[in-house]
């Protein structure tokens, strides 16, 4: 009780919530994975709130975890079920600080929904690229916390390489102030870069400065029926080399994928007359109007007459744009009322995805006959959600029971070709396991030793991305 009055009364007692029914949305997280137990939900208002509660915790060893949107799917903003912790959320750190359209960037605190940034850039007449599903309700903080990518890496890069400058609340309430605006800048070590998909446990960002880009006048986006999924690698490639560079998106659909879409999720349509096993979604943008939908035009035509793709539909209107970015975005809402969906987010060389795809479900395949691989996401990148639907009338908790079986098969292949377990989701809990297994021993000492020396108490969000101590 003690400790709650103390930290009521750094940020006020409508700001802690420790009621069981208002806790619950900060204990829950997206996919039902985790449920855990808090003694309390902390909302500061302010950087130096953030860090009272800190110094606070800090002194009384409360166990921490930041909160932005809670829209993570590795469980990493969960806290633990034993209840000692308490949730530190930003949603109340909401001020947009500057927009400076001549330095192009926008400085804010870290509980900004991702969508307001998107719409105060715009309001400047900028672009802040960052754009992923949940960006209607994920936090800034949070994407800085796991460095999201989403579906504009390929042209801006992801979080880390929209980020100039980082606030940031250390685990012993010490505030590190980081907030530069600068383009370069080679003083030592690249501070902000250790808080950059650090998922909370290395300290709480309050605040960052983001690069802005000049907005796109002309978008022209293509859904192209290809010849086979090998087929997808010169395509890209012809498409960035056609369109100075311009590939702003470059997502993978899989026939399956859309057939799940068309069942369950309303204004999916197939853009094409007869079925196709792989389809890519292809989008080119630039700031500079004139030339592009000739460009796609162009190549798309020469892509057919070499046998690349079969098909291709370029989008006449925003409505017709957005129907093909809701194929993309429908696949994994579809696989969720389809039933059980065991999950990988794996990324290898670009040029090694299809192979990787083929190897995998070969393997997924033979050890489990049925099961439904739809494999889809950001080919451009590298990137593929490799997921796995229950086979049909499977029982649902039988076909998850064996989740850590799949991912061993997926994982050890991916890992094999040098690729990643995680590309852009992150750790969180879900997935120390994992890491312990497949990461070399040098790099998890040295992540052990950057944690000790940031968090020698252990108490900033323990035991997510790395084992307890
Ligand atoms: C429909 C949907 C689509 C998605 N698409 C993508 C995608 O395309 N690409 C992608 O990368 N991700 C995607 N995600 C995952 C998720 O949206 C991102 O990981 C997002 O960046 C998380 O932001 P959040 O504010 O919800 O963070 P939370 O879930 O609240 O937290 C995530 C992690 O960051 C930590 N954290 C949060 N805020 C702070 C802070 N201020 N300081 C320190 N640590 C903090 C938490 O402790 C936790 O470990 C998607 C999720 C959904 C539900």
């Amino acid at each position: 009780v003690n400790a709650i009055e103390s930290l009521a009364a750094i940020v006020g007692p409508g700001n802690i919530f420790t009621d069981a029914a208002d806790l619950v949305p900060y204990l829950e997280e997206e996919r039902g994975l985790y449920r855990g137990a808090a003694l309390a939900v902390i909302r500061p208002g302010s950087t130096a709130e953030v860090a009272g509660v800190v110094k606070f915790c800090a002194s009384a060893g409360i166990p921490m975890v930041p909160q932005g949107g809670n829209t993570g799917l590795c469980g990493g903003g969960v806290p633990p079920e034993d209840g000692r912790s308490v949730v530190i959320s930003t949603e109340r750190l909401t001020r947009i600080r500057a927009v400076d359209p001549v330095d192009f960037t926008l400085t804010a605190e870290a509980g900004c929904v991702l969508a307001h940034l998107q719409q105060a850039a715009e309001d400047a007449g900028c672009l802040f690229p960052l754009s992923l599903g949940a960006e209607g309700s994920c936090r800034i903080g949070g994407n800085i916390s796991t460095n999201a990518g989403g579906t504009n890496v390929l042209r801006y890069g992801n979080t880390r390489d929209l980020v100039l400058g980082l606030e940031v609340v250390l685990p012993d309430g010490e505030v590190w102030n980081g907030l530069k605006r600068l383009r370069k800048d080679n003083t030592g070590y690249a501070l902000q870069h250790l808080f950059i998909g650090a998922e909370g446990t290395l300290g709480i960002v309050t605040a960052c400065v983001l690069k802005l880009f000049p907005r796109p006048r002309e978008v022209a986006t293509a859904f192209v029926a290809l010849s086979d999924l090998e087929a997808a690698l010169p395509l890209f490639a012809r498409a960035r080399t056609a369109s100075g560079d311009s590939v702003t998106a470059c997502e993978l659909v899989p026939r399956r994928g859309l057939e799940l879409g068309m069942r369950h999720v309303p204004g999916v349509r197939d853009p094409f007359t007869s079925p196709h096993d792989w389809m890519l979604l292809l989008e080119l943008s630039s700031s500079r109007p004139g030339g592009l939908r000739d460009a796609l035009e162009e190549m798309l035509g020469q892509a057919l007459e070499d046998g690349l793709a079969v098909d291709a539909v370029i989008a006449e209107s925003a409505a017709q744009r957005s129907d093909f970015w809701r194929i993309r975005e429908a696949i994994p809402e579809a696989q969720k009322k389809e039933g059980g969906s065991i999950k990988h987010d794996v990324s290898v060389a670009t040029s090694r995805v299809p192979e990787m795809i083929r190897r995998c479900t070969t393997a997924v395949e033979a050890a489990m006959p049925g099961v439904r691989v739809v494999p889809f996401g950001h080919l451009g990148d590298g990137n593929t959600h490799f997921n796995l639907t229950q086979p049909i009338d499977a029982d649902k908790s039988a076909f998850l029971a064996r989740w850590e079986e799949m991912n061993r098969i997926v994982h050890d292949i991916v890992v094999g070709m040098e690729g990643s377990i995680s590309a852009e989701h992150g750790i969180g809990r879900l997935k120390v396991e994992e890491l312990a297994h497949y990461k070399p021993a040098a790099d998890l000492d040295l992540m052990a030793r950057i944690k000790g020396a940031l968090d020698p108490l252990g108490l900033m969000n323990p035991g997510k991305i790395l084992r307890r101590p």
